[in-house]
């Protein structure tokens, strides 16, 4: 594996499929359909630049909410650092500007001999290609005492919506001196630095707002994503304020508490002012339901098309892919889509196929002058995905680099969602 700089890694990345899928698709006189279930980042991604690269594939996306909000900077929301307007995301311009027909319901089922979906309210999709990008569901069996009812009184705002805007009134409305715990998942999960980036972004609000109440993070692992990082950030910015047990300490999670709003481990029982249980997750539930997930809870793909390695002719992107190296990431999401879009106009209009560009970059906040990031290209290998470059930054990087950073991030966020939503 390879290091590299954050520039040479911005000059690959930004050299994406769409220019490539546009060439190649636009040559297609069939009106062949697209079906994409799932509107977040990777179905929306699918179907714009499907859409985008030519009008004579009719694409169709099935998604049940008006609007999306992002996971990612939602933890800038939680801090009182960005407004929930800011990220809230329409389909209008997909639609109007890319064509592609947004229809808000839920696939239901899928029949892959009749290629055909079927949604919930009734009306049925034929297709020539389908494409599945559900997300993430909780396995709320493995932790007693939680449950949805249960996440309505203790949130895990792992989904961004409704989840997220109940925290923060509860850590708005908690008194100063409160505990905040966080319960966090064991791997694989959705964002491997964001419970942390989580824990950071409270202690920023507490320290402005509720300066005496502290942060406990009951993890179910023994290290985390970017641990040095984030333990350097904790002694500069929060001294005091957040204290994180590892699973060997606390001898793992047991059951939550919903009346009590307390967390029990192995050794002991912890009393939350305000808690937030991130549970162990799996892929969305519709994936589930249709065969495409294995004994692991996630989707095996080929890593050339996004093609389920279960169930030949539906591909599948983002969160609920089992991916090699890949993290379940939004920029990753991104990337896959883009790679499967690629796939699939090939296959429907008979042009040559190209092995994909994979990436995956990700800027973490730490205070609001602080932010670190990385940078990763992948490559398929031998039927799986590998990590082929990397960029990580450092615990040694100048207050000038995290400030550039920060500034970076915000950018980020604008030009890509505007690359995902239109
Ligand atoms: C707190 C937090 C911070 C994060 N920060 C970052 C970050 O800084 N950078 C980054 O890259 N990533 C970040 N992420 C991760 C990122 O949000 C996810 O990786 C990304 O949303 C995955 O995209 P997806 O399309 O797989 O799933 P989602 O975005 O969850 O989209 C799935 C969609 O499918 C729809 N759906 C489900 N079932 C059906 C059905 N049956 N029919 C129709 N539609 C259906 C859902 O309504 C949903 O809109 C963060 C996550 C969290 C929780």
């Amino acid at each position: 594996m390879k290091r590299w700089t954050r520039r040479q890694f911005g000059r690959l990345a930004g050299a994406t499929c769409l220019t490539v899928v546009g060439r190649r698709v636009a040559r297609s006189q069939a009106r062949a359909r697209v079906v994409v279930i799932g509107g977040g980042v990777g179905g929306a991604t699918v179907a714009k630049y499907l859409a985008a690269s030519a009008k004579t594939l009719a694409v169709t996306l099935v998604e049940p909410k008006p609007h999306y909000t992002t996971c990612f900077f939602s933890n800038l929301y939680l801090a009182g650092l960005r407004s929930f307007e800011s990220l809230t995301h329409g389909y209008e311009t997909l639609a109007q500007r890319y064509g592609v027909n947004v229809i808000h319901d839920s696939a239901a089922a899928i029949d892959p001999v009749a290629k055909i979906v079927g949604l919930k309210s009734g009306p049925k999709l034929p297709y020539d290609r389908v494409v599945v990008a559900p997300g993430i569901a909780f396995k709320y069996d493995t932790l007693a005492g939680y449950d949805e009812v249960a996440a309505q009184v203790i949130p895990h705002a792992w989904n961004a919506g409704p989840q997220t805007k109940l925290l923060r009134r509860q850590l708005e409305s908690m008194e100063d001196g409160g505990a905040f715990v966080l319960v966090a998942p064991p791997n694989p999960f959705r964002c491997p630095p964001a419970p942390y980036e989580r824990a950071s972004l409270v202690a920023c609000y507490f320290k402005q707002h509720k300066p005496h109440s502290r942060i406990l993070i009951l993890d179910a692992k023994d290290s985390f994503n970017s641990q040095d990082l984030f333990l350097d950030a904790w002694e500069r910015h929060y001294r005091g304020m957040i204290e994180w047990l590892p699973a060997q300490f606390t001898g793992g999670i047991k059951a939550i508490d919903v009346r009590e709003r307390s967390v029990r481990t192995a050794n002991d029982t912890f009393k939350a002012a305000v808690a937030n249980v991130i549970p162990p997750q799996m892929a969305g539930q519709f994936a589930q339901q249709i065969g495409l997930a294995d004994q692991s809870g996630w989707c095996p793909i080929d890593p050339m098309t996004f093609e389920s390695k279960l169930q030949p002719g539906i591909h599948i992107v983002g969160d609920a892919t089992s991916a090699g190296d890949m993290p379940k990431s939004a920029f990753v999401a991104n990337s896959q889509a883009k790679a499967c879009a690629f796939a699939i106009a090939a296959s429907l209009t008979g042009s040559a196929r190209f092995r994909p560009h994979l990436f995956n970059s990700c800027y973490t906040s730490l205070a609001p002058d602080d932010a670190v990031s990385n940078a990763i290209s992948f490559e398929p290998v031998a039927g799986t995905i590998k990590i082929a470059h990397s960029f990580v930054s450092k615990v040694e990087e100048s207050a000038e680099t995290r400030r550039r950073a920060a500034r970076e991030a915000e950018s980020w966020y604008a030009a890509f969602t505007h690359d995902t939503f239109g």
